[in-house]
């Protein structure tokens, strides 16, 4: 009998030891970790550098209370963190994890209204489907609707923009008509909104879970932040998942030569070694609100020592095994295994995304990209069949979380080409299982 609890009943063999790519469960039995958990662990796991910097911190202290010390640890990680941002963002705040993460955003946001005298502005919106974290702030801008409908009479509503799913719509994602298209959507939202009721756009600048690795169409970010700018609508990049190194750049951002307000990361910032989340924002937008009177926010661990040091680790590590570039080559190789993956399995209707935040879609139709039927749960079938031949992989319901099965490869950035081959070998046996399921439940 367990005493833990968590989203279900479902059981999962217990974890004995993780080493790079690999996790072993107390029986020996190994898995590939083809998702890097939940898109986390960008170095893989148990990084002898890593661990050794976490000791040395440990040794010396491992917390400290913000509003009693500072530490080096946090000021060396804040320092390295913002090197790694655009220009003129330069100030960054600690939390834990992704939706406190994206909590602090929207509440940075809110009050640099406040202190500017804008305060008639409250509204963010964010786009369907997507997903920013559990806790009700969070909950309140994740348009996923399984996941939020419940929780709807405790939350303030707040706009959505359809995001931009070019293959379903049956757009051309290359034609620069159709990133307007769907930036138009965002204007037309903020001007029936009111744009002075407007604080805030956020996004994910490649749909993570909830759209499975969505690729925006192009110029649709770069118009995106042009709109928000011209009505003065705050833009916030949730990048926990792209963020790290997982897309080919360290941030996402990197391919659009983007310049947000609020850059908000997490997930592989600390690739699982501690509970570590951040946001960054713009010198200016910080000044006004401390000078407003402070941020009035804080989470008793943030700017943990122990995490900062792993972060700091963390980064480091990228840099020195280069797995930003990896992430990129890496990831076109995914590409063209799972475009190949996709030429001999019907059920694959759509293979998309940007250097190791890679999926693809099930449909039963590429023509009417109808999906295949709820009921047959197929995305969590691969996942489950894959996971007993000893592969990880992520697998989300999308479409609004009512139809439509999508299952995300996003392995440590740390992978070569073996590592790509057994993870295409097995999908390509659990795809055949599946397809053999799939027909005997048709006849049944
Ligand atoms: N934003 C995005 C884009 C995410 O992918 C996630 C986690 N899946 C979150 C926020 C929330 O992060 P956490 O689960 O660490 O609270």
């Amino acid at each position: 009998m367990s005493h833990l609890f968590y989203q279900t009943s479902q059981r999962r063999p217990l974890l004995d030891q993780a080493r790079g790519v690999y996790l072993w469960d107390v029986d020996g039995k190994r898995y590939l970790d083809g998702s890097s958990g939940a898109m986390v662990c960008n170095i893989g796991h148990s990084n002898p550098n890593v661990l050794d910097a976490m000791r040395r911190q440990m040794e010396k202290s491992t917390f400290g209370y913000r509003l009693h010390f500072e530490t080096e640890a946090s000021e060396q990680l804040a320092a390295r963190t913002a090197a790694l941002c655009p220009e003129g963002m330069n100030k960054v705040f600690f939390v834990s994890g992704g939706s406190e993460a994206v909590e602090s955003a929207i509440k940075l946001a809110r009050q640099h209204a406040l202190a500017v005298g804008q305060g008639g502005r409250w509204k963010v919106i964010s786009r369907s489907p997507s997903y920013h974290g559990c806790t009700l702030g969070a909950l309140a801008i994740t348009g996923y609707a399984p996941l939020t409908e419940p929780f709807a009479p405790m939350m303030r509503a707040m706009p959505r923009v359809p995001a931009p799913r070019a293959y379903l719509d049956g757009l051309d994602p290359a034609d620069p008509a159709t990133g307007a298209h769907y930036a138009a959507m965002l204007e037309a939202e903020i001007l029936a909104q009111g744009p002075d009721s407007v604080l805030a756009f956020v996004v994910e600048p490649v749909g993570g879970a909830s759209t499975g690795a969505l690729v925006p169409p192009v110029g649709y970010m770069e118009a995106v932040q042009e709109i928000c700018r011209r009505h003065g609508v705050l833009l916030i990049l949730d990048e926990v998942m792209t963020g790290a190194g997982r897309t080919g750049r360290f941030l996402a951002l990197e391919h659009w030569g983007l310049s947000p307000d609020i850059v908000v990361l997490s997930k592989g910032f600390a690739a699982g070694y501690v509970p570590l989340g951040a946001i960054v924002a713009r010198d200016d937008l910080v000044a006004a609100v401390l000078e407003g009177g402070g941020f009035l926010h804080g989470f008793t661990y943030a700017g943990n020592p122990l995490a900062c040091a792993a972060g700091t680790a963390v980064i480091d590590e990228i840099a020195r095994l280069d797995l930003v570039q990896n992430a990129e080559t890496m990831g076109a190789a995914l590409r063209k295994r799972l475009d190949g993956l996709a030429a001999r399995h019907p059920v694959i209707g759509d293979v998309r995304g940007l250097g190791l935040l890679m999926a693809f879609e099930m449909m039963a139709d590429h023509d009417s990209k109808a999906p295949l039927p709820a009921h047959l749960n197929a995305h969590q079938r691969l996942v489950d069949i894959a996971y007993d031949m000893g592969l990880i992989v992520y697998s989300r319901r999308t479409r609004d979380g009512i139809e439509g099965d999508h299952i995300m490869v996003c392995p440590p950035l740390i992978v070569g080409e073996q590592h790509l081959d057994e993870i295409t070998d097995t999908l390509d046996a659990a795809l055949t299982r599946l397809a053999d399921e799939l027909a005997l439940s048709e006849m049944a």
